[in-house]
């Protein structure tokens, strides 16, 4: 059931609480801010706060402070990048709960834009402790989820404090839970999905939810391996979990009886060693020498893999093809970015290696979705319930 939305809630003059994720990467030596495409993402929803006489009162966490004050992870920073966004001053605060940020919200006006300090400095914030969630929601008089990022943690500022507030979604939670839904539920045929990464076992719920689903199941990156393996070949020293072969075997044989059809690498670029640099050569997936280890698919499966997903009108994809860190590995997973670009097809990327390659090399806009949330994502589309998603009031409510 769709989830009421900031649009469905009046909101003037009342004092939003709205957990973004603003969890952005940050240069270690500087502290800059590297890439601020999960500030720009909630632009949306806290401009219209603003345009509607909220006062807004953002929270997020940022990086991994594990419970204690970290310097370089205060929201300082954060909040001038937005400030720059906005065009307005926005407010910061020395925590997330308290005397002094109590009063700081009593006191903003309308249009007024304060964000707290690093949820994470509180180890109770991901304990999802009740009493830490009543102070966070004593700030404020609704409450408006737009981290779909971190939806899939039950923690104090996506789970606990929405017992106490009107609880919607903001306008980039609304939109990913739209594109995804629509794509469990109601896909354009045909359906493929195609999947890479490193391990079988972090994406084994999404590929058997996606084989309930698709038409065509196309993997490649390491995980390939495992599924190389349960065929009978070998696979020198490629990435492989040997606890994992005999379900990849099962997939396989599950492909087969839902007429899913599932399309392996038929050639690979192996390397003795994963360094930039290293010598490599192309071989057939069936002849991987003893010494070497896959790194990316090879040229023959970029065509395969093309001229299969050519036939689609929906493409899901997730995760790379290669060890797309290494330039030269990086071939299978760039051929393939280009080609979904240009494809006349409903093309959803999940995935946090995913996202960041398409946004690399620029086609964000050239896909019809780009998820911000690479766990929440995937979860989501196993068809796992997010709980920071649960506790939203449905549309209807
Ligand atoms: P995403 O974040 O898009 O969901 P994953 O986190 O599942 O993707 O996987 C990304 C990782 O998979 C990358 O670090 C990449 O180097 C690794 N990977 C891809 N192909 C291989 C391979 N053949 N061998 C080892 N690691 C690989
Ligand atoms: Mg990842």
């Amino acid at each position: 059931m769709p989830k009421r939305t900031v649009a469905d809630t009046e909101v003037k003059g009342r004092r939003v609480l709205l957990r973004v994720d603003f969890n952005v990467p940050l240069i270690t030596e500087t502290g800059a801010i590297s890439d601020d495409r999960r500030i720009r993402a909630s632009l949306p929803t806290i401009k219209y706060l603003v345009e509607q006489r909220a006062k807004v009162i953002l929270c997020s966490h940022l990086g991994r402070p594990k419970g204690k004050v970290v310097e370089n992870l205060r929201m300082a920073p954060v909040a001038q990048r937005l400030s720059q966004l906005m065009g307005l001053p926005v407010g910061t605060a020395l925590d997330c709960i308290g005397q002094d940020v109590e009063s700081k919200a009593r006191a903003l006006k309308e249009g007024d834009v304060l964000i707290l300090e690093n949820l994470r400095f509180h180890p109770e914030e991901e304990a999802n402790a009740p009493d830490f969630a009543r102070k966070l929601a004593r700030l404020a008089d609704v409450y408006v989820n737009d981290a779909f990022g971190t939806a899939h943690r039950a923690h104090a500022s996506t789970v606990g404090v929405a017992r106490h507030l009107p609880a919607v979604a903001g306008f980039l939670m609304a939109k990913e839970l739209e594109v995804m839904s629509q794509l469990l539920d109601n896909p354009e045929q045909p359906f493929a999905c195609l999947i890479g990464g490193a391990k079988v076992s972090d994406k084994l719920g999404l590929m058997q939810s996606m084989l309930r689903k698709v038409d065509m199941l196309l993997i490649g990156g390491g995980m390939a391996a495992t599924f190389l393996k349960a065929q009978g070949h070998e696979v020198g020293h490629s990435l492989i979990e040997e606890d994992r072969v005999s379900l990849a075997a099962k997939l396989l044989q599950e492909a087969e009886v839902s007429q899913v059809s599932l399309v392996l690498p038929v050639d690979a670029v192996v390397a003795e060693e994963i360094r930039a640099g290293a010598p490599t050569q192309v071989v057939s997936t069936t002849n991987v020498p003893p010494g070497s280890r896959i790194v990316d698919i090879g040229p023959k499966s970029i065509e395969l893999f093309r001229s299969e997903l050519k036939k689609c009108r929906t493409v899901i994809w997730n995760g790379p093809m290669g060890i797309y860190e290494i330039p030269q590995f990086a071939q299978g997973t760039r051929s393939l970015v280009t080609f979904l670009a240009t494809l006349d097809a409903t093309t959803v990327i999940g995935g946090g290696s995913s996202a960041e390659v398409v946004q690399e090399m620029g086609l964000t806009d050239k896909m019809t979705h780009v998820s911000t949330g690479g766990g929440a994502s995937l979860r989501f589309l196993e068809g796992t319930a997010l709980p920071g998603v649960e506790v939203l009031l449905d549309k209807e409510q």
